[in-house]
């Protein structure tokens, strides 16, 4: 097991203690599993994020959402456009990185930075809550879970050096259940 820690500053770490992360499902939801119904509870949750906080859902928003909710595995910006050329004409890289911004500033996914590519958030969490993200070196899936308290820890001891952490990444690659029982 291998991990990447960048600690949580001033801002990452507010909703520490405030942390709320509804597992609404399993961090390796099984292979086989009702994924229609992960896809149309993102968008649903997606829909709803919008409307709370006045802002648009637009189409091609609403495509790039969709075409990283083709599985549980983050995708690069090209893989991105590569799913999206499938079913409309090709679009320009800025535009898909647009939404991909303005996804990730509204919480509803997730930059991967080991992998460079961007994961549809599966669960419904609080927008600064502090998760670890579970990279599974076999399937390539990723799971969220909740690591408030480990990044605290890691941000006191970089402290403590004098060192002021501020951007709250924790990646961890290994081995998901399903691909282990595989194995
Ligand atoms: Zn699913
Ligand atoms: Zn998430
Ligand atoms: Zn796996």
């Amino acid at each position: 097991m291998t991990g990447i820690a960048e600690i949580a500053g001033e801002t990452g770490l507010n909703g520490l203690d405030g942390y709320r992360m509804t597992v609404t499902r399993p961090t390796f939801p099984a292979p086989g599993h009702d994924h229609d119904r992960c896809t149309a509870d993102a968008i649903n949750h997606a829909v709803q994020v919008c409307e709370r906080r006045a802002q648009k859902f637009t189409p091609i928003r609403r495509q790039v959402l969709q075409a990283l909710l083709s599985s549980h595995r983050p995708l690069g910006a090209y893989e991105v456009i590569e799913e999206l050329a499938k079913s409309m004409s090709r679009p320009a890289p800025i535009t898909v990185y647009r939404a991909l911004d303005f996804l990730m500033e509204n919480g509803l996914v997730h930059r991967i930075e080991s992998r460079n590519a961007f994961l549809a958030c599966a669960h419904d969490h609080d927008d600064n809550a502090m998760v670890a993200f579970l990279i599974c070196d076999r399937c390539g899936s990723v799971g969220e879970i909740p690591a408030g308290r480990v990044a605290q820890s890691l941000s006191d001891a970089a402290r403590t050096t004098g060192f002021t952490p501020k951007l709250s990444v924790v990646e961890i690659t290994g081995t998901c259940a399903h691909c282990q029982k595989a194995a």
